[in-house]
């Protein structure tokens, strides 16, 4: 499974990294971004939740 942040709807309300800061990381001005597009297996229920919650819709995740 990989995810990915769209930069250009993402705003900085950081409801994803609540969720699973492991992978949604905050960046200097308080935008999310990933380190690392592929995610571990034991995240990714924590990861689909994450882009749940982005009322954004900013989160992309490909199975
Ligand atoms: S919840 Fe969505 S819009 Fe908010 S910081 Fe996370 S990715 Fe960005």
């Amino acid at each position: 499974m990989r995810v990915r942040v769209d930069r250009e709807r993402r705003q900085g309300h950081n409801r994803c990294s609540m969720v699973c800061p492991e992978v949604y990381k905050i960046d200097d001005e308080s935008y999310a971004y990933v380190e690392q597009e592929e995610v571990p297996a034991n995240l990714e229920e924590q990861v689909r939740r994450g882009a749940e919650v982005c009322p954004e819709q900013a989160i992309v995740v490909s199975e």
